[in-house]
């Protein structure tokens, strides 16, 4: 049975424990009430002080019919734990009353570009390595809860225990338990994490999806970033730069063999902006490692350690693929056609000469266009197109679909990607579009 969720949270990216500041998400009430006159939704969480008689009244209503649907609500993990996850005070309540959520798994996927957007996280953690649950509880929660499509567990390599063949079959298993190709998408995985001496040589870490086998950062022969790459190019697998800068790591500043099979770089991870983070060199990480020649598109991961997969936040991988298969989502990520969204239901699609993000053009003019749209009718205050980092055009739609067009030149080496804003902070980025070749190519090139 679908069910619309409500969730309790407290200002911040936690709960820190039940208290005074209680937000809601309205995003179900306010679709249900699009219909009687309240259209226009600043951003989908409000403060629960809504000057408006009407929503105040339908917050008894639905108090009232939540205390009766809904029954008890066991809060014992906010009073024993510090930080309890707003997933552990969730209560579900029957669709009857609410809308249900514009996207839900098993749902309609919006369709955008030539494509269906389907909304995944690959990066996430159990009692395999040092989070909670059980990888069976991960997919469930984040099919179930999270409404995902697609979801991937990536234990450690080495923490708090190394990796074992057995753990490791036990991951597989659970993935392959849960993945209905058509419905939900399971990938297995591992976290590649070097951290500092002594434990490792402090060069980052790594979600990696689908690998056959499993490596350890702290273990000869895969310790160097080289050593990993070289493993990396014997599995049909993709691998993701987690959280760049994070714990002192370094990625040795981007600076090592490259390989198709990092298609990826965390923008945010948990619920924290890595985009707009100073980089090694002064600019941000994503466009030091573009400028380095990494052929890398715009992930994120919640990195969950709790029981929150898929339900820590809002934020999400969108992927553009036209099947919600294990293969064709796979596909869509090695082909970097994907994007990092902090809203769960927005679209974006981002074409040059014909080809969608992720791809390679030839040099010239290139004639881009860029559409968006959300799940919840939020509308889009502005748009951005960057050309190897720098803003060479903004638009201030203010508009619920905007679709914009643009004329740019491009010359080998330049990549192309786009930002949207529905606030201040950016919402979605698109991965880029790289110019490989001298020659022009026609669409689809
Ligand atoms: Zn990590
Ligand atoms: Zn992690």
């Amino acid at each position: 049975m679908e069910n619309s969720t409500f969730q309790w949270y407290q200002t911040g990216e936690q709960v820190k424990q039940r208290g005074a500041y209680v937000w809601f998400d309205l995003k179900g009430l306010v679709m249900k009430m699009n219909s009687i006159h309240m259209h226009s939704q600043p951003k989908s969480r409000r403060l629960l002080s809504i000057p408006s008689l009407a929503t105040g009244l339908c917050f008894l209503l639905l108090s009232a019919y939540c205390t009766l649907a809904a029954g008890q609500v066991d809060y014992s993990a906010a009073a024993s734990s510090p930080f309890v996850d707003p997933a552990t005070l969730d209560r579900s309540i029957p669709t009857g009353l609410l809308a249900s959520p514009a996207h839900a798994a098993g749902g309609e996927s919006p369709s955008i570009g030539g494509h269906n957007v389907y909304y995944g996280d690959l990066h996430s953690h159990t009692s395999l390595s040092d989070g909670s649950g059980t990888p069976d509880q991960a997919f469930t929660h984040a099919r179930d809860a999270g409404k995902l499509d697609f979801f991937g567990v990536s234990e450690h390599d080495y923490w708090p225990e190394d990796m074992t063949d057995q753990k490791w079959n036990t991951l597989k298993d659970a993935a392959n338990a849960h993945n209905q190709d058509g419905t939900f998408v399971a990938f297995w995985g591992f976290e590649w994490t070097s951290d500092v001496p002594p434990d490792g040589l402090g060069l980052g870490h790594f979600t990696v999806v689908n690998s056959e086998d499993y490596c350890n950062s702290t273990k000869e022969p895969t310790r160097t970033l080289n050593q990993f790459v070289t493993w990396l190019s014997t599995q049909d697998a993709v691998a993701i730069f987690n959280h760049p800068g994070q714990y002192n790591t370094t990625f040795d500043e981007f600076i090592f063999d490259h390989t198709d099979n990092i298609v990826g770089m965390e923008l945010w991870n948990r619920s924290q902006d890595y985009y707009s983070k100073t980089g090694f060199h002064g600019d941000g990480y994503f466009d030091e490692a573009l400028r380095e020649g990494w052929r890398i598109g715009a992930a994120g991961g919640q990195d969950n350690h709790g029981t929150d997969w898929g339900t820590k936040n809002e934020w999400r991988i969108a992927v553009l693929a036209p099947k919600k298969t294990r293969a064709s989502i796979f596909e869509a990520l090695k082909a970097r056609r994907f994007y990092s969204s902090r809203d769960k239901n927005l679209a974006l699609s981002f074409i040059c000469n014909g080809s969608q993000m992720g791809s390679s053009v030839g040099a010239g003019t290139l004639a881009c266009e860029i559409e968006a749209f959300d799940g919840d009718n939020e509308s889009f205050a502005s748009i951005e197109l960057l050309r190897n980092g720098s803003v060479i055009e903004t638009w201030t739609p203010n508009d619920t679909h905007p679709t914009m067009t643009s004329s740019v030149a491009g010359s080998v080496g330049d990549y192309f990607y786009v930002r949207v804003y529905q606030s201040n902070d950016w919402t979605a980025i698109s991965s880029p579009i790289w110019v490989t070749s001298a020659e022009s190519r026609g669409a689809g090139g």
